[in-house]
Parts: structure tokens; C-alpha cells; sequence
């Protein structure tokens, strides 16, 4: 028969996706649009990393590489896990893949099974309830506040956590929300997956990326929680390798042993040319990080200011990944401009419409109340993006 898959037939498409398609065909168009969109650096490829990948093209040797990855990639990862994290892993608990993104996915293959629930922090970073969907799971949504930093708190983890509770996704720092929960709550945390035996998927991929606080890796905190977590990270945002497609994960080797066979049917390894560019940019000078965090520390500041100035809008001062989460609430149920503002989809419209600005809504994110504001993007765009929201909710 000719159906299509029920289970992939029903799994969303991407809302951020869907606000920033419209607004690059507004721009390709000839429309003058201010984003706010961007999911990655509007930072180059670091120099170095890039000569690393044409030196490979220019020796020529690019066949397939173990399905896993390269050996030496997966020391160099090893390396910077031991050095950045005090964790200690051997190449055979690493496995490549193409970007966090597919890390995670695998992840979620290994360990669900049908009935499974996974648990998730409201708002939450648009894939991962579609992902755990695909791996026959189910999602648990935890709400959070923006009071408490928009963090999973003791209390409302235990109400969610049952016999059925197969992992907890821990994102921090936080995409959308910029959080990044302190050594405590990641204790509390790791407490709770240890006493319930649950696994940790934990999605470091804005490791690099905090401005007031310290990244602590949930899986340094003992031997009992490493064995259930399993580390994500990759080179996207840390070294504005977004499009190169490399990330990692880290787990115990039985889980690590799994997904590397899933990964030798689906994908095979990741490319070639980006990994062996990947070892340069974990091995190399580290020093460009510092300057896109010095600019992306600018932009926030400014950001956030600029925000809480504006009426009725406010933003708490996030402290990691490029995001902030602007509260709309007040301007729900009103008017603007003539058009009545019945969530964060409608004021999303309403900004590309009136003030040529694109915007998230957080509806996307399982939050009506929020938009999501990225400063991936230089100042002089910030400045004039803010400017025009302003003049657009004072109508
Ligand atoms: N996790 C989070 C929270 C993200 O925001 C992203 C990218 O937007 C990723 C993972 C995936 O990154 P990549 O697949 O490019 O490594």
C-alpha cells in the first residue's frame, strides 16, 4: 500500500525555520529586513581551521573515515574533554557525527524505547520534543519560569519523573533562553537521574559561549551520573563552524558501541575534509573564541538595556549561548497599529509586516508569552533592529 509513515508524517516542521524562510524571501525580494533570526555566529570560519580543511583537499586523501570518526579526532576530543571538563573518556566512548543536531537523535535512538518518556524544560529548543517523537519516545514537558531563570527546579522534576522517565535533556547554556544553571542545580540534577537511574542527555553545544558564570558538565560529577549521561557538544557555535557539520557525543561505551552501529547503516562518517579541520579547531589557537564572546558580550548588554527600556517589553540578562527572550505578555490581547496581538505568532507577524523586523516567536518554543531576539548579528543591526521594534509597539 502507499500510505506514508504516521510516525514521521506527524513530526512538526521547524517554526524558527518557517519565520526566517519568509523573511529571507522578503529580503531576497529587495526588502530591507532586520533579523533577529540567526541561530549561529555571523562569524567566519576562523583562518586556521579553514587552511587545515584545504590542506586535506589539496593532499587529496578524503575516503571514508571509521563510521565513528577519525582516530585522532576522537583523541582530540577526549583531550578537550579531560582538559575543559575533567572527564575522562577513551576514543571508544566517542562517536562523530553530522553536528550536535544528529548526535542527539542517535542518542535518543540508543537508549528509547516505545512508552519511554523523556523529560523536557519548557521553553525548549524547538527539536528535541521531535526527536524524541521519532525514537518512539515520549515527551515530558517540565514548565520553568523566567523568575527562576527559566530553570528545572527540584520540585517540579520530581513531580515528572515516574518509572516510565528514561532521560532528562539538560541544555545549558540554553537555547532560547540563555540560561546556564550553576554547580548546585546541576548537583540537584544529576541527584535525581542517580536516585531514579534515568540517563542525561546533556546538550553542551553552548559550552563555549557564557559570559557571567562557569560551565560545569554534569557528567564530571561522579562516576555514578557519568555513566548515565551522555555529552553533546560539536564545533558549530564554539568555532562558527555551523555549516562544516561536525559534532560529538560522549557516553558509556555500551551506549557509544550502539550508536555507532545505527550510525554505520544511516550515515556512515561524517565528512572527511570537516573532521580532519575539526582536530585544528580543537587543537589549535583557541583565541578567536575570545573575541566572538568579547563582541557577543557587547551585543547583550546593549540588547538587554535597550529591551527593558522599551514599553511593555522586558528581558531578564541572560548569561550564555547568543540568545534573549523578550517577555510580550503585556502587549498580548492589545491592539497595534489596528491589529489585535493574540500571541507571539500574530506579534511575530506584526514585526516583519510593520517594522521589517524577523523575529521567533516563542510559540515555537512552547511559550506564547516570549519572542526569542538572537544577537548573533552586529551592533548597527541590533541598534536599528530595536529601534524599529520600538516605534512599531508604541502604535
Ligand atoms: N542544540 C542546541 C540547543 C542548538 O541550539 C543547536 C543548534 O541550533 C544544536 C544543538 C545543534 O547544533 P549542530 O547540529 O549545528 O551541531
Amino acid at each position: 500500500n502507499n500510505n506514508l509513515s504516521k510516525k514521521n508524517g506527524a513530526i512538526s516542521p521547524s517554526v524558527t525555520l518557517a519565520i526566517t524562510a519568509k523573511a529571507k524571501k522578503m529580503k531576497a525580494d529587495g526588502i530591507d529586513i532586520v533579523s533577529f533570526g540567526a541561530g549561529e555566529p555571523d562569524f567566519k570560519t576562523p583562518d586556521h581551521i579553514r587552511k587545515a580543511a584545504v590542506k586535506v583537499i589539496e593532499e587529496g586523501n578524503i575516503g571514508y573515515t571509521a563510521a565513528a570518526g577519525l582516530p585522532q579526532l576522537k583523541k582530540a576530543i577526549c583531550d578537550k574533554l579531560k582538559e575543559d571538563n575533567n572527564l575522562d573518556y577513551l576514543p571508544e566512548n566517542i562517536v562523530v557525527s553530522n553536528g550536535a543536531k544528529h548526535s542527539i537523535y542517535n542518542a535518543l535512538q540508543a537508549i528509547c524505547n516505545p512508552g519511554d518518556e523523556v523529560i523536557i524544560s519548557v521553553p525548549y529548543w524547538v527539536s528535541y520534543p521531535e526527536m524524541v517523537k521519532m525514537a518512539d519516545a515520549k515527551p515530558i514537558f517540565v514548565e520553568t519560569s523566567e523568575e527562576n531563570g527559566f530553570k528545572y527546579t527540584k520540585e517540579n522534576l520530581l513531580k515528572a519523573v515516574n518509572e516510565k522517565t528514561k532521560a532528562i535533556l539538560l541544555n545549558s547554556p540554553n537555547n532560547p533562553t540563555g540560561t546556564v544553571y550553576t554547580k548546585e542545580e546541576i548537583e540537584d540534577i544529576a541527584k535525581i537521574a542517580v536516585e531514579n537511574n534515568i540517563y542525561i542527555i546533556s546538550d553542551e553545544i553552548y559550552e563555549k559561549l557564557i559570559y557571567d558564570g562557569n560551565h560545569v558538565s554534569i557528567a564530571s560529577l561522579g562516576e555514578d551520573i557519568k555513566r548515565l549521561t551522555i555529552v553533546i557538544n560539536g564545533m558549530s557555535k564554539a568555532y562558527a563552524m555551523t555549516g562544516w557539520r561536525i559534532g560529538y557525543l560522549a557516553a558509556d561505551k555500551e551506549i557509544a558501541k550502539i550508536i555507532t552501529n545505527i550510525q554505520s547503516h544511516a550515515t556512515s562518517n561524517p565528512n572527511t575534509i570537516a573532521q580532519y579541520a575539526s582536530i585544528e579547531a580543537l587543537k589549535g589557537d583557541q583565541e578567536p573564541i575570545n573575541q566572538m564572546n568579547k563582541a557577543f558580550d557587547e551585543r547583550r548588554k546593549y540588547m538587554v538595556d535597550k529591551i527593558n527600556s522599551i514599553k511593555n517589553l522586558s528581558c531578564k540578562m541572560p548569561k550564555g549561548a547568543f540568545y534573549v527572550m523578550v517577555n510580550i505578555s503585556k502587549l498580548i490581547g492589545k491592539d497595534l497599529g489596528g491589529q489585535k496581538i493574540n500571541g507571539s505568532m500574530d506579534f511575530a507577524q506584526y514585526l516583519l509586516d510593520n517594522a521589517k523586523v524577523a523575529v521567533i516567536p516563542g510559540a515555537g518554543f512552547g511559550t506564547d508569552n516570549y519572542i526569542r531576539l538572537s544577537y548573533a548579528t552586529s551592533l548597527e543591526n541590533i541598534e536599528e533592529g530595536l529601534n524599529r521594534i520600538e516605534k512599531a509597539v508604541s502604535k
